[in-house]
């Protein structure tokens, strides 16, 4: 998995959530632009955790953009809700062309396919295997499971899922996790359904296991200096892996 985006805010120095586990399938397009330049047209797959902009940002611009030089329909997986608001939202002739009515340059066919995908259900996609679940953030949010070993929460608040998952399912052996907001936002974070460093450290105690690598993201990067300081004063910094902007995960 290479880290397009690893933040939760957009600045100069931090991109929105872009994950790609291979050169054809990504899990969020927060940053597909600047991150992949042409390589864009070998993309098969967009998985969309939810709705949020920071997830969604470069989707509507990078179609447009690449459109002349599409070869194939690009497939959005997410699940009904997500798809839903996306259709409802941006591509709705009104904001953003519907591109899944408009046919690819070479008319074989329709530029966007939307492919709707169910909680606690496996997909193959692309070359991978996918059981989206609910991770507590919007109505319709999901995490992933990555083919049997990572679990990929994407933003969330309380984590029953996740540590079930990971308590019972001893394959599972990596964790994407974020912290969003330093712990005196923590009134803010409970409202958006984020973590701070407090909440992640009394979430990770239903964890019970220690052989599980964890690499948290997302952080809201305007708070990144005092949120590595807090990860440090409750005992977490050590235990778990930043996640930058370019990391790469074996997965
Ligand atoms: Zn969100
Ligand atoms: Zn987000």
């Amino acid at each position: 998995m290479k880290v397009l985006g690893a933040f939760g805010s957009k600045t100069q120095d931090s991109q929105l959530s872009s994950y790609l586990l291979d050169e054809h399938t990504v899990i969020d397009a927060g940053n597909l632009i600047q991150s992949l330049g042409d390589d864009f047209l070998k993309l098969e797959n967009i998985l969309i955790t939810h709705a949020h902009f920071d997830h969604i940002l470069d989707l509507p611009t990078a179609i447009d953009t690449f459109y002349s030089r599409l070869k194939k329909s690009i497939n959005i997986f997410g699940t009904q809700e997500v798809i839903e608001i996306i259709q409802e939202n941006i591509f709705n002739d009104k904001v953003w062309p519907d591109f899944s009515k408009i046919p690819l340059i070479d008319g074989s066919d329709s530029t966007l396919t939307f492919h709707e995908i169910k909680y606690f259900k496996e997909y193959t996609i692309g070359n991978f295997i996918i059981e989206p679940y609910p991770n507590f953030h919007t109505f319709g949010s999901s995490g992933f499971i990555i083919n049997n070993k990572m679990v990929f929460t994407s933003d969330t608040f309380l984590c029953y899922h996740t540590w079930d998952f990971l308590n019972k399912n001893k394959n599972l052996t990596q964790l994407v996790i974020e912290v969003s907001f330093p712990s005196e936002f923590k009134r803010l974070a409970v409202m958006s359904k984020h973590l701070t460093p407090i909440l992640l450290k009394s979430e990770l105690e239903s964890l019970q296991r220690d052989d599980v690598k964890i690499y948290v993201n997302h952080i809201k990067y305007e708070y990144f200096d005092k949120i590595i300081k807090e990860l440090k004063a409750v005992g977490l910094y050590d235990k778990v892996t930043i996640l930058d902007d370019n990391s790469v995960i074996d997965i």
